[in-house]
């Protein structure tokens, strides 16, 4: 008996990355999952290897509210249910504010929050059916700001608040929502940064883990947030970010420490 067994999972932006990973999770742990993303060839990828009766692939774009009702519609009646909605399609694009055109800011912003406040609205009846829950991908960059990112900064800010209030409005219906907020995750996502060694560096020297994450270890999480392990857990932003959020910005001052005249092992009044 695996812990999803029976449960109808839908997970958008399923054709890599996190999403990918979560699809993965949920199918190896006995669900039944939806993915979603736009790349129909990607999902079949994703997807292979699980059996054929436990998967939906459903590809579309969730900025379109009217697709978005047509996946939950055709969830329901292929699996019956919806038990677990995974809303983590996203997009980031950065730039100064007077840099980033409005075109870029809507399609941030439909396609990081209309998607997620679309795809809730339209599984909810089904979701208050079967007691489910909901897991929103947010971002360490919903819970602060970064230089030079404020379209997306404001996107996940969005994401991380709808979460808690709707984890007030549905709670004593029983519907638990949550979210996660990963931190640097080795994705499609990172790729530009990871090509770049110097800012690579000054990213993970920021991580008290010293490394970013791999996309399992956040689809673990989620399966966490949405199991019987976490019944009591509503209204959360899980930072899943190596400690990047437990420091208060100031540097790590370790390397400078001699020239206070201590060692690492010795104390000093300041
Ligand atoms: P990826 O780019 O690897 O995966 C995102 C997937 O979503 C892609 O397959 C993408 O398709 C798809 N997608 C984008 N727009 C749409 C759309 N309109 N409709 C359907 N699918 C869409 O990125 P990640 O796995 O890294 O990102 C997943 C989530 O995690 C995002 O919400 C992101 O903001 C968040 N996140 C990521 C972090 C990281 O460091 N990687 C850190 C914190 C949060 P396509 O490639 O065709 O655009």
């Amino acid at each position: 008996m695996s812990r999803f067994d029976g449960k109808v999972v839908i997970v958008t932006g399923a054709a890599s990355g996190i999403g990918a990973a979560t699809a993965k999770r949920f199918l190896d742990d006995g669900a039944f999952v939806v993915l979603n993303d736009i790349r129909r060839d990607k999902l079949v990828e994703t997807s292979s290897g699980f059996d054929p009766g436990r998967v939906l692939i459903h590809s579309g774009d969730v900025s379109d509210r009217t697709y978005l009702q047509a996946m939950v519609d055709e969830t329901v009646s292929r699996f019956d249910r919806i038990d677990v909605l995974v809303n983590n399609a996203g997009i980031e694009i950065i730039g100064p504010i007077l840099g980033t055109s409005i075109e870029s800011w809507h399609k941030i912003m439909q396609t990081n929050v209309d998607s997620v406040y679309f795809a809730i609205r339209s599984a909810l009846p089904h979701l208050l059916k079967s007691k489910g829950s909901i897991i929103n991908v947010s971002s360490t960059c919903g819970l602060g700001g970064d230089w030079y990112n404020s379209a997306y900064n404001a996107s996940k800010g969005a994401v991380s608040n709808l979460t808690r209030a709707l984890a007030l409005e549905l709670g004593i219906s029983g519907v638990r929502v949550n979210a996660v907020a990963p931190g640097t995750t080795f994705t499609e996502m990172t790729k530009p940064i990871e090509q770049h060694a110097a800012l690579m560096t000054k990213f993970l020297e920021r991580i008290p883990l010293g490394r970013g994450a791999i996309p399992e270890e956040v689809a673990s999480v989620i399966a966490f947030l949405a199991s019987e392990d976490a019944t009591f857990v509503n209204g959360v932003n899980l930072p899943v970010d190596g400690g990047l959020t437990a420091s208060n910005g100031q540097p790590n001052a370790t390397a400078f420490l001699a020239d206070f005249g201590f060692a690492s092992q010795s104390e000093q009044r300041l």
